[in-house]
């Protein structure tokens, strides 16, 4: 999976691995710490739980 423009450090995209142990920056190779990965996550989670469930 990848998160698109996320970043923090250069707002880069983010290769998130199957087992969510690691995220790492595509673009500048920046790996995320616990809590910069749990922050996206949660986001993540938000932003799937808003679309609307298909019919
Ligand atoms: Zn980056």
């Amino acid at each position: 999976m990848v998160a698109f423009k996320s970043c923090p450090r250069c707002h880069g995209d983010l290769l998130i691995s199957r087992k969510i142990e690691d995220v790492s920056c595509l673009q500048c190779g920046y790996e995320l710490k616990p809590a910069e990965r749990e922050t996206l996550l949660a986001r993540i989670n938000q932003r799937a739980r808003r679309l609307p469930v298909a019919a």
